[in-house]
């Protein structure tokens, strides 16, 4: 399916490895240009340059931190302005610590709200301006399956995602009559670097085998193995075409059938 995207530019937020870099990489094989940012300035340089080489689209790159609003804010701009439009964004972070709710600190609520729910405010607030001004604007927030349904020893996320499931909504409601939908995609496991760091790190807290600590953390996932980073990305992909006008203010879940709700 041609999803329409060939020349169209996308801001894509934490694009240097894992969620944010699949995603980048499948909107460059869609013929997007893109502006990405990550905190870690090398890591980013050489993704741009390696999508650049591979999809033959520009990728201009700026390390920041997305808890810095005034730097995430001023990234969107930077981008609209050195490619004269802006039709896409994704916020995208790393999530927010595991742990019990008693063992939570202010600091580290404070920080996840700052990256994972109003970075969001920020760099929509920064785009829509120019998505409306073209009449189109797709808007895909990263989640998490905890928007949906809250998992045991995720609470600040458990918190924050459905925040941004309220937010995407109301943009939606406001933003639909401008041709600019706002959804997140809700990943549950999904087989990435940090995902099997942490499945690692549960493997030797219980004395098991890393097979056995996936396999235990597969019990509530009906499909029985996580989602791959490219099924992710390409669900990203999907919502941004043009065929996805329709779709909008939805937290989609690419959680193998994890979530239980109707
Ligand atoms: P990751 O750690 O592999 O990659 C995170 C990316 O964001 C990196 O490029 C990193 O440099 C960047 N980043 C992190 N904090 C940043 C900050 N403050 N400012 C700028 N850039 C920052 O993470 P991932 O697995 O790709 O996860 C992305 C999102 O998806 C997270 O919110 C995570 O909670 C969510 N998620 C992931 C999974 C999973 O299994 N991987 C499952 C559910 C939800």
């Amino acid at each position: 399916m041609d999803l329409g995207l060939r020349g169209r530019v996308a801001v894509v937020c934490g694009a240097s490895k894992g969620i944010g870099l699949a995603v980048a990489e499948a909107l460059a094989a869609e013929g997007v240009l893109l502006a990405l940012c990550a905190r870690g300035k090398d890591e980013l340089k050489a993704k741009a340059a390696s999508i650049e080489q591979r999809f033959g689209v520009e990728a201009i790159h700026c390390a920041l931190d997305v808890r810095d609003d005034g730097e995430l804010r001023a990234f969107v701009q930077w981008a609209a302005a050195h490619f004269g439009r802006l039709d896409i964004a994704v916020p995208n972070a790393g999530g927010p610590p595991a742990k019990g709710f008693l063992e939570t600190t202010t600091a580290e609520w404070d920080s996840a709200f700052a990256a994972n729910l109003r970075s969001v405010v920020a760099v929509a607030q920064a785009a829509i301006p120019h998505m409306r001004r073209d009449r189109f604007g797709r808007i895909v927030a990263i989640t998490s399956y905890t928007a949906k349904q809250p998992s045991p020893g995720l609470v600040i996320s458990n918190a924050l995602r459905p925040g941004v499931a309220g937010l995407l909504r109301s943009l939606s409601n406001e933003f639909a009559c401008d041709g600019i939908t706002a959804n997140a995609v809700g990943p549950g496991y999904v087989d990435s670097e940090r995902t099997r760091e942490v499945l690692r790190g549960q493997a030797a807290m219980r004395g098991v085998s890393y097979d056995e600590a996936v396999a235990a953390a597969m019990t509530d996932t009906p499909l029985g193995r996580m989602a791959t980073l490219e099924e992710v990305a390409a669900t990203v992909a999907w919502l941004c075409s043009r065929q996805a006008a329709s779709t909008t203010g939805q937290t989609i879940l690419v959680d193998g059938g994890s979530y239980r709700g109707l």
